[in-house]
C-alpha cells in the first residue's frame, strides 16, 4: 500500500481581505515553523483577491505552505466577465483549485458537466483539483449517500485521464456536515471515503485509487480531526470556519500530537 501524505486544506470562503490574509498566513507559518511539517501538507484555498498576496508571502519566505483558489473558469480566456481562469491561477503559482464545493452547487448552479469542464480546466492548467462531492440531508436519510456521492465522482472525471487522475484529491463533504457544526463520525466518514477510493479502482485502477488522496469536509475541528485520521481512508480534512482562526487550524494540522 502506498504512504499517502496527509493533507489538511483550510478552505478560507468569502473571509479575509488581502491584508488580513497576509496577517493569518503570517501566524500559520510562525506557529508551524517550530517544528518539521513535511509530514503534513497544509493548504490554505483563498478568495482571488488573497492570492497574490499569499504567493508573495509563501515564495518570499520559502514557506511549505501551499496555496490555491476556490474555483475557476472552464474557459481559459475570452468575454466571461468577472471569471477568472486556469492560466490566471498557474501564473500565480497555485497548486490547488477547489471545484464542485456544495456552495458553488447550491448557490451558482453548477451540476456535473460544470464540475467536469472545471476538472479539466484544472488539469490543462497544470493545477491540482481538489473535488468536492458529498450528499445532502434528505439523501443521507434515504440511505443513498454513497450512491449519490459516487454518481457526482463519475460525472466529474468524465473522458478526465488516468494520467491526470492520479494526482487528483477527493473531498468527501456531506452537505449537512459543512458549516453546521455536526461533524460526520470517523465510521460514517469511513464508509464514504473508502467507496470513494473503490470507484476509483473501478474507474482506473487499484493502484491508482491506492495513491489519490481522499479527504473529509464538514465541521472539522481539533477534537474531532484525530478520530477522522485514524481511519484507513480518510487522508486528510477540508476545513472551513476552523480554518479561520489560526490556533485552531494549526491544532488540526498537528492531529498526531
Ligand atoms: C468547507 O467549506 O469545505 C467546510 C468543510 O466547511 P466547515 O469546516 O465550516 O464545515
Amino acid at each position: 500500500m502506498t504512504e499517502r501524505l496527509p493533507l489538511m486544506a483550510g478552505n478560507w470562503k468569502m473571509n479575509l481581505n488581502h491584508l488580513e490574509a497576509i496577517q493569518h498566513t503570517q501566524k500559520l507559518a510562525f506557529a508551524l515553523a517550530d517544528k518539521d511539517y513535511e509530514a503534513v501538507e497544509v493548504a490554505v484555498l483563498v478568495p482571488f483577491t488573497d492570492l497574490r498576496s499569499v504567493q508573495t508571502l509563501v515564495d518570499g519566505d520559502k514557506l511549505k505552505i501551499k496555496y490555491g483558489a476556490q474555483d475557476l473558469s472552464a474557459q481559459d480566456s475570452g468575454a466571461y466577465t468577472g471569471e477568472i481562469s486556469g492560466p490566471m491561477l498557474a501564473k500565480l503559482k497555485c497548486t490547488f483549485v477547489a471545484i464542485g464545493h456544495s456552495e458553488r452547487r447550491q448557490y451558482h448552479g453548477e451540476n456535473e458537466e460544470i464540475v467536469n469542464a472545471k476538472v479539466k480546466a484544472a488539469y490543462r492548467n497544470g493545477i491540482t483539483p481538489i473535488l468536492c462531492i458529498g450528499e445532502p440531508l434528505e439523501v443521507r436519510k434515504a440511505g443513498t449517500h454513497v450512491e449519490h456521492t459516487l454518481a457526482q465522482l463519475d460525472g466529474a472525471l468524465l473522458e478526465v485521464s488516468a494520467e491526470q487522475a492520479e494526482s487528483i484529491v477527493v473531498a468527501y463533504e456531506p452537505v449537512w456536515a459543512i458549516g453546521t457544526g455536526e461533524v460526520a463520525t470517523p465510521e460514517d466518514a469511513q464508509e464514504v471515503c473508502a467507496a470513494i477510493r473503490v470507484r476509483l479502482g473501478e474507474l482506473y485502477s487499484a493502484e491508482l485509487a491506492d495513491k489519490v488522496r481522499v479527504l473529509y469536509g464538514g465541521s472539522v475541528k481539533s477534537s474531532s480531526a484525530a478520530g477522522l485520521m485514524a481511519k484507513p481512508d480518510v487522508d486528510g480534512a477540508l476545513i472551513g470556519g476552523a480554518s479561520l482562526d489560526a490556533d485552531e487550524f494549526v491544532k488540526i494540522v498537528r492531529y498526531r500530537e
